[in-house]
This record gives structure tokens, C-alpha cells and sequence, in this order.
């Protein structure tokens, strides 16, 4: 049997760990409801109690080479210290990487939450043999990831690849950030949510309305089935939606020239209803994308097996000159586990 690692994705209400082989097998996966309102060292000791049972239950097949902790804040690489966090108050500036070391007295490294899900999207999702790529994970915000010849690009501290906080709105909604017009602003989850809402509250969105109204989880999913459904005002938002992020990726094309970015996070099952429209602005606003977009710039995992088996680039072998691949991530919520359990792997 190989020798395995473990793998943390430390959310704001879910703690998940997996055992996974070095090469590449999920062994087991284990979801803890754990309380992070509980706080910090309630959640340390679940994560260590859950990690030491599988190091227990797997250590008779392989070696245990380390655990890699996604987490979603600002990482001092050198210290193993959370500089800043929204979802985790209470965490910074705690030596988290060294107490959870000694508690399992093993290598343990902690990555940003984006970076980690690249690092398994390029492990074994969309970017699989892809050096020189970029994730945007679109979730509650938007988060993002470069990796440059195999490795993430951290820039001077840590903070580079804050897609999220690009600005697309000179005169835009105000941000979390202190900025107004940010990317996440306008293609997130929660963006889709605020721009119903607003087009609810204008009083100019009837259908929208009643639908709302008899939703109690009006979700970004509920716009996504009224837009299927051929609902205009959800269309609009979606298209709204689609603009904004090809706004982004035309700036992240342009300034990056990167062989492959990938696209992730919850909202991309609703791609057919914002990829067109993010697509032809991207053509408009990038002459990059404009020079090396492919043929078929679709490229969706679900109309092509090959694909689906060996990620996006499995069209490299396809392309005598080399192209820009915007692509769907294939690891789903399990990027960040995979990637996270990599790097002690590797
Ligand atoms: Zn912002």
C-alpha cells in the first residue's frame, strides 16, 4: 500500500479531513459539524482527535506523511500563523500550525483555502500536468489562486491572486473590503441573491417576486431554475453575472497569459447560464483571449468523456499553437480537500 496523507478543509461551518494515498486515492472522508462559533481550541481539538483516528486506522497500510489544513484567511507562511480571517475571529496571531504539529507529532502545513483548491484541481481536476494556471473559485465571494510553474505564487506576503476584490465598477456596490465595484460584488452566490433582490425590490420583477415569496431559501439556485425555466429577470441577472466575471477574466487573461484558468465553487452548476455571456465579453475586453481563445470555447466537461476522465487538458494534445483554456474545475467541494492533503505529499 502507498504511504498517505491527510487532508483538512476547514470551512465556516463544515470541518472536513480526508486519508488520501500519495497517489492520489480517497481513503476516507469524515465530515465534522464542528461548532466554529465554539471556538478555536474546541475546533483544534476535534480536527486532531478526527486526524488521529484515521492515522490510527491507516497507518498499518502505508506511512503517514503529514496533514495539509486548507483554511479560508491570510496565511503567514514562515510562522504557520493566521495573520487575518472574516470567518474564523479569534484566530489570529495563534501559532495554530505548531500546536496542531505537536498534538500529532507530525509535518503539518496550512494553505489558504483557494490556493489549496487549485493545488488539487492541478493535482487531479481540470489542471492535471498544467505548470502555469490560475483558480477562481466563486462561492459567498470569490476566491483565487495563481500557480506558476507548478507552485503557488504567494507574492510579497502571501496576498496575491485577491481576484475577488478586482475592481469591475468604478462607481459599484460597496465591498467588505472598504473598495466599491469589486468582481465578488457581482459574481458570487451572494451577488446572484443581491441582484434579485434589488430587482425585486424595484418592483420591476414580478415573476422574480412570487417566486421569492413562496421560497424560504431563495438561493442562488432558485434564480438558476428560474432562468432554466426561461424566466427573463433571472436571465438578466445571470447575464449581468456572466458579464461581470468575463470583466475579470479579460483583466486576469490579459495580465497573466496563463495556459489554463479554472473556473470552481458552487455557482459554476449553473455555467450554461452564464458562460455565453462571459465568454463574448471576455472576446470584447481581452485581446489575449481574443488571440488564443480556442475554436470551441465551451470546452464543457459534460459534453466530452475524455474530458471528463482526464480534465481540460486533455485538448492540449489537440492545439498545434497554444491556447487559453478557461475550463470548469472537476474536483467539485473536494479540490481544497485533495489539494490541501498534496502538499505534505509532495
Ligand atoms: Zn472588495
Amino acid at each position: 500500500m502507498p504511504d498517505f496523507s491527510i487532508g483538512v478543509d476547514l470551512g465556516g461551518t463544515n470541518l472536513r479531513i480526508a486519508a488520501i494515498s500519495t497517489d492520489g486515492q480517497l481513503l476516507e472522508k469524515i465530515t465534522l459539524g464542528v461548532k466554529v462559533a465554539l471556538g478555536r481550541d474546541h475546533v483544534i481539538g476535534e480536527m486532531c482527535d478526527a486526524i488521529l483516528r484515521l492515522t490510527e486506522q491507516y497507518r498499518g497500510s502505508g506511512r503517514f506523511v503529514g496533514a495539509g489544513i486548507g483554511v479560508p484567511g491570510i496565511i503567514d507562511m514562515e510562522t504557520g500563523m493566521m495573520r487575518k480571517s472574516a470567518n474564523l475571529p479569534g484566530w489570529s496571531d495563534y501559532p495554530v500550525r505548531d500546536v496542531i504539529e505537536r498534538r500529532l507529532g507530525a509535518r503539518v502545513f496550512l494553505e489558504n483555502d483557494a490556493n489549496a483548491a487549485a493545488l488539487g484541481e492541478k493535482w487531479l481536476g481540470a489542471a492535471r500536468d498544467v505548470d502555469n494556471m490560475a483558480m477562481v473559485t466563486l462561492g459567498t465571494g470569490i476566491g483565487g489562486a495563481i500557480i506558476l510553474n507548478g507552485k503557488i505564487f504567494y507574492g510579497m506576503n502571501g496576498m496575491a491572486g485577491e481576484f475577488g476584490h478586482v475592481t469591475i465598477e468604478p462607481n459599484g456596490v460597496p465591498c467588505g473590503c472598504g473598495n466599491h465595484g469589486c468582481a465578488e460584488r457581482y459574481a458570487s452566490a451572494t451577488a446572484l441573491v443581491r441582484m434579485a433582490r434589488e430587482a425585486i425590490d424595484s418592483g420591476k420583477a414580478p415573476a422574480l417576486a412570487k417566486a421569492a415569496s413562496s421560497d424560504a431559501e431563495f438561493s442562488a439556485r432558485s434564480i438558476y431554475n428560474l432562468a432554466i425555466q426561461g424566466n427573463e429577470d433571472a436571465q438578466r441577472i445571470f447575464h449581468r453575472f456572466g458579464v461581470s466575471l468575463g470583466m475579470l477574466m479579460a483583466d486576469l487573461v490579459n495580465v497573466l497569459n496563463l495556459d489554463m484558468f479554472v473556473i470552481g465553487g458552487g455557482v459554476i452548476s449553473a455555467w450554461d447560464a452564464f458562460a455565453p455571456s462571459m465568454f463574448a465579453e471576455m472576446r470584447e475586453r481581452s485581446l489575449v483571449y481574443a488571440a488564443t481563445a480556442p475554436d470551441d470555447p465551451k470546452l464543457d466537461p459534460k459534453n466530452d468523456p475524455a474530458v471528463k476522465k482526464a480534465g481540460a487538458a486533455a485538448w492540449m494534445p489537440n492545439y498545434t499553437r497554444k491556447k487559453t483554456i478557461i475550463t470548469q474545475a472537476l474536483l467539485g467541494s473536494d479540490a481544497g480537500l485533495y489539494g490541501a492533503a498534496r502538499i505534505p505529499a509532495s
